[in-house]
């Protein structure tokens, strides 16, 4: 008998997600590692010469690699370990969130396809899909998230692939997965999510009937700032298939490195996102309740103005929430400028407790009429709330906005 029991690599349908977090996907190596082996390779032997030819053929043994770019048991390890926690049927990493995100527009989409997608989509998404794709023949229409009528009027007999962020970059505006999903299935299109801000922990677009999922995993996969990666998640045949050809031929495929940060990442995922979630919360009622003039924006919070839909879609308000200063610019800069612990920086995700102005950072880029489309206005500061102490932030947060004079 082996002296360590083998990895096992799936594990059976009664173990909870927060198990599967931990232990799903390991490969582990006959010296009985306790924590995943770092497989820093990009090829692999092969045994003889027909051994080869069969793994090209797609025959050869079981969990078994030919290349880096098209899979590495470190990686492997990530995927199936993010799929189980999903509830997809399988997963491929990619090197960041946006070669996911082009991955599952372009292994899906041909010249003469339509796609619908939200106008509130992070930055270089809105690039791929409103100045990229038209260049290769694709048209695309983008909506107002909220409005379900505008959905259903823009979709058209070429529609292939509806594209929506819920909660979206930086507004928190949310979006009715369902509801989108309905009416794109009823036109034959198929629904990807960008499930970035929701953390995979509270929100499943799978199961609100979403077809495909993705990920920045450099945000709270990872948690600690420290590597890019991204992910799709959807069906077996899509990944397989479509998602994995592309992204063989295409080179967008993760570091084994980066794949073991992001494994470990997923061990204190849970763990990570529910105590931001709580400070996140406490936080956002600190901000309401400061006797100034900031309003604040959190899913988790009654006067959020989709809070119906939040509690229907969400297990949490999630760890982002956005403030708006009543006195524009200088007073956004002034509360950046007087924050002692929350530090200023457009990441989003980790343990540190980060904010950003949208206006003059990531959403620069566009005219000052997009931006008040948006809802994206010069006094909007967005708040990524880490895993110091709630109380410190607490603190920090209403000093600044005493600072703003707010
Ligand atoms: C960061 C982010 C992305 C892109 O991910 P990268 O890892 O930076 O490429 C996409 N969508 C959302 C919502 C993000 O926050």
């Amino acid at each position: 008998m082996s002296q360590h029991p083998p990895a096992q690599r799936r594990l059976p349908a009664d173990i909870a997600p927060a198990t599967r977090l931990v232990h799903e996907g390991s490969r582990r190596s006959a010296y009985g590692e306790v924590s995943e082996a770092l497989f820093l390779t990009q090829g692999f032997l092969y045994p003889n010469a027909s051994a080869a030819e069969a793994r090209f053929e797609g025959e050869g043994p079981e969990d078994s690699f030919i290349y880096a770019r098209y899979g590495n048991p470190t990686v492997a390890m990530f995927e199936d370990r993010i799929a189980a926690y999903e509830g997809a049927e399988a997963a491929f990493a990619t090197a960041s969130g946006m070669a996911a995100m082009n991955a599952a527009m372009f292994s899906q989409l041909k010249a003469g396809d339509h796609v619908v997608a939200s106008q509130a989509l992070f930055g270089s998404c809105l690039y791929v899909i409103e100045t990229l794709l038209p260049r290769f023949g694709v048209e695309t229409t983008l909506v107002h998230g909220p409005d379900l009528d505008a959905w259903s009027a823009a979709m058209r007999p070429e529609t292939k692939l509806v594209f929506l962020e819920t909660p979206a970059n930086p507004t928190l505006e949310l979006i009715d997965i369902a509801a989108v999903a309905e009416i794109a299935h009823g036109g034959g299109a198929r629904v990807v999510v960008d499930n970035v801000f929701a953390t995979p922990v509270f929100q499943k677009p799978l199961e609100l009937g979403a077809d495909m999922v993705m990920y920045s995993a450099t945000k709270h996969i990872d948690g600690q700032g420290r590597c890019l990666g991204g992910v799709l998640l959807s069906d077996e045949e899509t990944i397989r298939g479509p998602v994995e050809t592309y992204l063989k031929h295409t080179g967008g495929a993760m570091s084994p490195f980066n794949a073991w940060v992001m494994l470990k990442g997923l061990e204190t995922l849970e763990l990570r996102v529910r105590t931001q979630s709580a400070s996140a919360a406490r936080l956002a009622d600190a901000v309401a309740d400061h006797p100034g003039r900031a309003r604040v924006l959190y899913p988790g919070r009654t006067d959020h103005p989709q809070f119906e839909l939040a509690q229907r879609q969400m297990t949490s308000g999630a760890t982002m929430l956005a403030i708006e200063l009543s006195g524009g610019k200088s007073a956004a800069f002034a509360f950046l400028d007087a924050l002692q612990i929350v530090g200023i920086s457009n990441n989003l995700g980790d343990a540190k407790s980060l904010a950003t102005h949208p206006a003059t950072t990531t959403h620069q880029r566009l005219t000052a009429e997009a931006r008040a489309a948006l809802g994206i206005g010069d006094g909007l500061v967005r708040l990524s709330v880490g895993l110091e102490d709630a109380g410190d932030l607490v603190a920090d947060v209403s000093r600044a906005l005493d600072a703003a004079n707010c």
